[in-house]
């Protein structure tokens, strides 16, 4: 993929993310970014022959092996993307407050390359966060139009383990690099309108590049999978709630 898709989604004059290049040489990093562009999720960077190979994960990684994680395959970033926190300003892709969410090194648990290729990437992490054995892999397409994008992350056994690990709870909502929060980093008025709770279908159809079809929908739909399969197993109280919502 190299970073041809990765540069054309973006304007450089406009966004404070790095243009970046192909590096020569190959480590082991790995990053997880909190990303809180039309919808929260997080971004799971491998670096990778030169780049970072990336993962929209919209419920964050777990280190509960009972969660398995829907991780969306998106565009190489570039390695310089590694240490990027802030804001991607409105009209732009991803538009949005970015924290490094977590960072570490990582370790092949077989040949990275040919893993990769078959789309059973199995790792360790040695991250502040995220610790232990993991598996990336690739879901068979059930979806007509499907283009193998939609992998699942899970949690292997090991003493890293922790039942009911939530990314997103507000402990650890801290960036490894500065910790702030999320609010901090994007500033009060930032906050407030994530708070506003949007409704999936207006964040979708409305777009943030001037008229043309969000470039994001496919993480809403994924969103609105996992908040339906959500209001299926959680309390009665919660089942209401959301029945209220819909018919609000
Ligand atoms: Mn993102």
């Amino acid at each position: 993929m190299a970073l041809k898709e990765y540069w054309k989604k973006r304007d450089f004059k406009q966004t404070p993310e790095p243009s970046g290049k192909v590096l020569k040489k190959n480590a082991h990093r790995f990053v997880v970014q909190k990303h809180h562009a039309s919808h929260l999720h997080f971004d799971f960077r491998l670096e990778m022959e030169g780049v970072l190979k990336s993962w929209a994960v919209p419920k964050g990684p777990s280190l509960d092996p009972a969660d398995k994680r829907l991780a969306m395959h998106v565009e190489d970033h570039p390695v310089s993307y590694f240490d990027f926190e802030g804001t991607i300003p409105e009209g732009n892709y991803g538009a949005g407050t970015v924290m490094v969410w977590d960072l570490g090194t990582w370790e092949p648990l077989g040949d990275a390359h040919e893993m990769l290729e078959k789309g059973d990437l199995k790792f360790r992490l040695k991250g502040k966060k995220l610790k232990g054995d993991f598996v990336l892999a690739r879901m068979r397409s059930r979806r007509p139009g499907s283009k193998g994008t939609e992998w699942l992350m899970i949690k292997k056994r090991d003493e890293a383990v922790q039942p009911g690990f939530d990314a997103n709870s507000a402990k650890l909502d801290y960036s490894v690099l500065t910790k702030r929060s999320l609010a901090e980093i994007g500033g009060d008025a930032e906050s407030r309108r994530w708070q506003s709770n949007r409704p999936v279908a207006n964040a979708t159809s409305k777009s943030r590049s001037g008229g043309k079809k969000s470039k994001n929908a496919w993480l809403a739909d994924a969103i609105r999978k996992h908040d339906q399969n959500a209001v299926k197993t959680s309390t009665p109280s919660a089942k209401k709630k959301a029945a209220q919502k819909k018919a609000a």
